[in-house]
């Protein structure tokens, strides 16, 4: 039974007094990608169930039991995004930005939705922020776009952060080590968690993913990816970390770190905070040079990344929620229409003048009006009575008596002028 006054399991209500923290993640994120030539986009909500099997992979746990999937009433099967990577290859490709100059870079901050066990820091829907930069295979892409998220994550004052990159090569080396790690895998089936030798063919390169211990032995003497490179990939990856040395980034080498989708190729890497228990992953991308082929378009490199705005939140330090500010809050002596009026244009006066004011709007008691200024925390308030508007700085006592609004505003605007 669902209740309808419960909002459904894994999802929350953004609540105004959580707002504040949101937007600071949002402006720092513009800044710092906007300052590299990042432009926003946002796609719709919904795709093609087909653009995230392709992409993300039919073998992935986001296409085999996340996904919110539906069929609309033109018989289309559509599917809420789990992630925004795949949404913007498509979109890149269908406005034909390989015209514009390349690579073309863009930032998101959107919701995804996934149907996952729902947990602290572990939600049906949440929020990323991410960057793509699309038509480049140069590294300096790759370490441009860690450094940007490592600049941001430090800029919102997320705590205990470690950086693991990898590398994954390219599709030829990929296929070799594909073979080497399931022949190493069937020849230790009998120790393997059951998900894990279920998956064997399918995606052999998630069980190093698994929590199983039997299943990590296992993985502790699998051969490794990074050492069955070919050259260039291992070129690629030596100036991926020249780049992040030369500015300074520190970060360990982690020749197990898998991603949970497949269309990740060459360079892949995550942020992990200590601060965040079990889910401790912040953000991660990589390269996906073979996704824009996946989904029919042409031979396309790109690099991307994406971090969850909740995890960010519980891993921040400096990010506490504000309380509002008000600058003035409106007291109606009586109900009457002149003071009404008065205290109405008082209070519109003061906004149009950059103020933020509020009017009494419940019918309180003149002691209940006084009382509600304090809990809004009012630098000001008026009384406004027939004929006369009492002016008071509740930060030290003083007050002025005016005739009308429009002296009340002149006072109120030269009092803020004289605080600044
Ligand atoms: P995890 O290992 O925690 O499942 P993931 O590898 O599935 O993460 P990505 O698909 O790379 O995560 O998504 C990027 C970021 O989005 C993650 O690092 C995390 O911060 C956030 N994220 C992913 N899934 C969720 C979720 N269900 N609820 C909240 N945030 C999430
Ligand atoms: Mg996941």
């Amino acid at each position: 039974m669902s209740d309808p006054l419960q909002a459904p399991r894994g999802t929350f209500d953004i609540l105004p007094e959580q707002s504040a923290a949101r937007l600071e993640v949002e402006r720092v994120t513009r800044a710092v990608l906007e300052s590299a030539g990042y432009g926003r986009i946002e796609t719709p909500v919904f795709e093609p169930t087909e653009l995230f099997t392709r992409s993300v992979g039919e073998a992935t746990d986001i296409v085999q039991k996340e996904m919110y999937t539906f069929i609309d009433g033109g018989e289309r099967s559509l599917t809420l995004r789990p992630e925004v990577t795949a949404p913007i290859v498509r979109a890149y490709l269908q406005h034909g930005m390989h015209k514009l100059p390349q690579p073309v870079k863009l930032w998101y901050l959107s919701s995804c939705f996934r149907y996952e066990r729902a947990q602290k820091g572990r939600y049906r829907q949440f929020w990323q922020i991410g960057a793509e930069a699309i038509g480049s295979d140069d590294p300096a892409v790759d370490a441009e776009a860690i450094l940007l998220l490592s600049t941001i994550l430090g800029e919102l004052g997320v705590k205990d952060l470690h950086l693991r990159i990898g590398s994954l090569g390219g599709t030829e080396a990929r296929e070799r080590y594909r073979e080497l790690l399931k022949t190493h895998l069937r020849a230790h089936e009998d120790l393997l968690a059951g998900d894990v030798r279920a998956r064997i063919d399918l995606n052999p390169l998630r069980a190093f993913d698994s929590a199983d211990p039997s299943t990590r032995e296992v993985m502790s003497t699998a051969p490794l990816l990074l050492d069955h490179l070919d050259d260039e990939d291992l070129d690629h990856f030596a100036e991926v970390r020249s780049l992040l040395d030369a500015v300074g980034i520190s970060y360990s080498i982690d020749p197990t770190l898998v991603r949970g989708l497949d269309y990740y190729a060459r360079t892949v890497f995550e942020f992990n905070s200590d601060a965040l228990g079990a889910q401790s992953g912040v953000g991660g991308g990589g390269r996906y040079d073979g996704l824009a082929e996946q989904i029919n378009g042409p031979p396309t490199p790109g690099f991307g990344w994406a971090a969850g705005i909740e995890r960010i939140l519980l891993a921040a330090t400096s990010l506490e929620d504000e309380a509002a500010r008000t600058d003035l809050f409106v007291i109606l002596e009586n109900q009457n229409r002149p003071t009404k009026a008065s205290g109405f244009a008082l209070a519109a006066g003061a906004r149009a003048g950059g103020m933020t004011a509020q009017i009494e709007l419940a019918g309180r008691s003149v002691k209940g009006q006084f009382k509600h200024a304090d809990r809004i925390g009012a630098r000001f308030v008026a009384v406004v009575g027939d004929g006369r508007i009492e002016l008071k700085d509740l930060s030290n006592g003083e007050q002025t008596e005016h005739a009308d609004d429009e002296g009340a505003l002149r006072a109120l605007i030269e009092l803020k002028g004289a605080d600044q």
